[in-house]
């Protein structure tokens, strides 16, 4: 197949026309969201949503996230809207946050995952929306990624994975916020922080109050618990490079970071170090991949998919990266660095 690729630059009307020909006909198009970008099908045809399992080879009982260009769109896809998800889709939508819901009859098994509920997000990225609103139908959207590697934050990086195996890319630059969606639960009596993001969990508290966060956040899956978002299960995000994450006092981390590229140096394996801005001068005659500064989470967010994705390009066996605090954004920072390293994590 050959995949069709348009810039934002070149979009107008007739780009979103032909795009969303290819979602009426059950084909797949890539487009950009302020999250990451979206490997996007029609949420209610159960054979075009499999095209996206197959394309990404993601497995099938990790359900999809359902992507609406306006709230009249929430009733066809959602039987129950309870207070929680009131009040947190006053706050924060459009934006990136995934509420789940029980789900409606529209939504087929296939882009559920099997599941009673399904997962909706209102972007508010305008490409996504105007997109989405040209499709007159709500899109199903995971990652535009294979499945298993870091998230895609431009379109450079969809063409990557899945030239060849999509119909259609819209590039619409690189990413705002650049890690996946937030998500909560919003279908119990207390709401539950599925996957943090961008909506950090200090935000959500503000708006419903205490919330309780899933263990899958920030511990590894298996042995004594399921992730309730079942794709929080798979190892994901993860470059080939190894990834090693290290804790502990800025001066012990670096110093461990220096000895164990020092030591890499000498078996002859190719390595390198994720740094911030404050920390890259501390390795100097190291291969250093830059992710933003210390001051400016945000920064180090949007940029962390692509230093992952730098690691394989740069063909280096092992990048260490250092322990972010988890509060705020750090949350989110810290849960997708740790499964990038397979929870692989030295205290020093
Ligand atoms: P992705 O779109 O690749 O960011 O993945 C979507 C995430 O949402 C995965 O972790 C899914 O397991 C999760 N998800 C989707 N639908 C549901 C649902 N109904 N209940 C819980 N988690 C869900
Ligand atoms: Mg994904």
């Amino acid at each position: 197949m050959k995949t069709e690729y348009f810039r934002v630059t070149d979009i107008n009307g007739a780009v979103f026309e032909k795009a969303a020909g290819v979602i009426n006909r059950g084909g797949l198009v890539a487009f950009p969201t302020e999250t990451v970008y979206g490997l996007g099908a029609n949420a209610l045809d159960p054979a075009a949503v499999k095209k996206i399992y197959e394309a990404k080879g993601r497995p099938s009982d990790n359900p999809l996230i359902v992507h609406i260009s306006a709230l009249s769109q929430l009733g066809g896809v959602v039987s129950e809207v309870s207070e929680n998800a009131k009040k947190l889709m006053d706050n924060f939508w459009p934006g990136p946050l995934t509420l789940i819901f029980k789900k409606s009859k529209a939504i087929p098994n296939e882009t559920s995952g099997g599941l009673p509920t399904v997962a909706v997000r209102f972007p508010e990225n305008e490409t996504a929306r105007k997109f989405i609103s040209a499709c007159g139908v709500p899109i199903a959207a995971p990652s535009a990624n294979t499945s298993g590697r870091p998230s895609p934050t431009s379109a450079a990086h969809v063409m990557d994975d899945l030239d060849g195996r999509i119909d259609m890319v819209i590039d619409g630059g690189s990413s705002v916020f650049g890690l996946e969606s937030t998500i909560v639960d919003t279908t119990g009596k207390d709401a539950v922080l599925l996957r943090p993001g961008s909506v950090t969990r200090e935000m959500l508290e503000s708006a419903i109050g205490k919330i309780r966060t899933d263990r899958a956040v920030l511990e590894e899956p298996g042995g004594d618990f399921v992730p309730i978002a079942p794709g929080m299960k798979y190892k994901h995000y993860s470059p080939v490079c190894s990834i090693t994450v290290v804790d502990g006092e800025i001066n012990k981390v670096r110093e461990k970071i220096l000895s164990l590229l020092s030591a890499d140096g000498e078996k002859g394996i190719s390595s390198g170090v994720i740094a911030t801005k404050e920390d890259s001068g501390f390795f100097d005659g190291f291969k250093v991949i830059e992710m933003g500064s210390d001051n400016d989470e945000a920064r180090v967010a949007a940029s962390l998919f692509a230093s992952l994705r730098r690691c394989d390009a740069l063909g280096l066996e092992k990048a260490y990266v250092k322990a972010f605090s988890e509060e705020g954004l750090g949350l989110a920072i810290m849960n997708r660095l740790k499964k990038a390293a397979g929870y692989n994590i030295i205290n020093v």
